[in-house]
């Protein structure tokens, strides 16, 4: 059974420091693959990815394209890889801590880290690996005038926890797969919802498209088509909203919170505090360990560089075993690495519970 703690239960303060073998920054390709990897090797992964879904750049950006250059399969689609990888890691039982950044590692042994993510989880663990690929995935902010002091106390670009909405009159704006799935999850919470896109057409799924409108056909939310220009409010707390129609005329909406859903942008986010060595905000690599220049740190798939360095999946996969037998060195110090196939190893063949 796939273990993990969602993305909205988050952010409830400091608990236990949970202990790991191997703490993997980044759930998308390279570090779904490694957990498989280090399983091989009897290493015990947790994964923390921001996003509230696994597959980095394959779910986020193109889950519907299809992928030609992934060794002996021809073809496969972004969402596809991802579901085959979590089914190949599912042996291993990976803990995900998913919707949750990593803003902390601190270098407390030989070698040992605590790390800590942005809703207040602390982890012990005696390697690390960085998979964040292009860095963090964060929210874009729409263009509207004033709009800082009133984030995260009245508008807020993630839903952590749905609660915090309920008997709310909430504006959601935008009109792809998120602020459509969250007017339909948080309509039967809210006092009222009020979905705001520039245009009456929707690049979210059809399906959720027909929903809202039904919803809003027997009045049990309201559609606005146009574009919010200001807000009122008061010490961060928004009251109301102008949206400019798309005939021109201006309104105001009263509301008590506003959630925009215009896209993600890739920063690097807080790698840059982490001690290790960068380059063009990527992150210097051996080759032959994949380890940046903190022993026990490594780095692997799209975040680093060394020449030659090809931002391919298949890149990442090669790097994910060659750092998985230099970190077997420092989990289990006292075990020699036998080097063994899949094909032929019955000792592998159990940890994948096909012997
Ligand atoms: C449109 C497009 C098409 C592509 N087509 C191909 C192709 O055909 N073939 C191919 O081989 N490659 C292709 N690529 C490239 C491929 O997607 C990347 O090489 C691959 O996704 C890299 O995987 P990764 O796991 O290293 O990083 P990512 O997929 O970027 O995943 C990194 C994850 O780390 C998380 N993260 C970052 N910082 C933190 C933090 N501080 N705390 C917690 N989590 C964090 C991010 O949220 C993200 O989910 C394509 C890319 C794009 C954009």
């Amino acid at each position: 059974m796939l273990q993990k703690t969602d993305g909205f239960s988050g952010g409830d303060g400091m608990s236990e420091t949970i202990k790991t073998d191997v703490l993997i920054i980044g759930a998308g390709p390279i570090g779904l693959f490694a957990v498989f990897e280090l399983g091989l090797l009897d290493i015990k992964a947790h994964l923390v990815d921001i996003l509230d879904k696994v597959g980095g750049q394959c779910a986020e950006l193109y889950p519907e394209k299809p992928i030609f250059d992934i060794p002996a399969i021809p073809r496969i689609s972004g969402k596809e890889l991802c579901d085959a990888l979590m089914e190949q890691i599912k042996p291993f039982k990976p803990t995900f801590h998913l919707g949750e950044m990593v803003t902390t590692i601190e270098n407390i042994g030989d070698p040992l880290f605590r790390i800590t993510t942005d809703a207040g989880k602390v982890f012990e663990a005696k390697a690390i690996v960085i998979a964040a690929g292009g860095g963090s995935f964060q929210p874009k902010r729409p263009p509207i005038q004033g709009i800082e002091p009133y984030e995260d106390k009245s508008v807020f670009y993630a839903v952590r926890k749905m609660d915090a909405f309920r008997g709310k009159n909430l504006l959601i704006v935008g009109g792809g797969d998120s602020a459509l799935d969250w007017t339909l999850n948080l309509q039967p919470l809210a006092k009222r919802v009020t979905l705001i896109h520039r245009r009456d057409e929707f690049r979210a799924a059809p399906d959720s498209v027909n929903k809202m409108r039904a919803l809003v056909s027997s009045d049990a939310m309201d559609l606005k088509i146009g574009q919010v220009t200001a807000l009122q409010g008061d010490n961060g707390q928004l009251t109301g909203a102008t949206v400019k129609g798309s005939d021109g005329a201006l309104a105001t909406l009263a509301c008590d919170a506003m959630l925009p859903f215009f896209g993600l942008t890739m920063k690097l986010g807080p790698v840059a505090d982490w001690g290790v060595t960068l380059e063009d905000e990527l992150i210097p690599v051996s080759t032959q360990t994949f380890e940046t220049n903190v022993p026990g740190l490594f780095a692997i798939g799209d975040i680093n560089t060394y020449p030659g360095k090809l931002k391919l999946i298949l890149s990442g996969f090669h790097e994910a075993a060659l750092m998985a037998q230099k970190a077997h060195h420092y989990v289990h110090p006292e075990k020699k690495l036998v080097f063994q196939y899949t094909t032929s190893s019955t000792s592998l063949q159990k940890k994948l519970g096909v012997a």
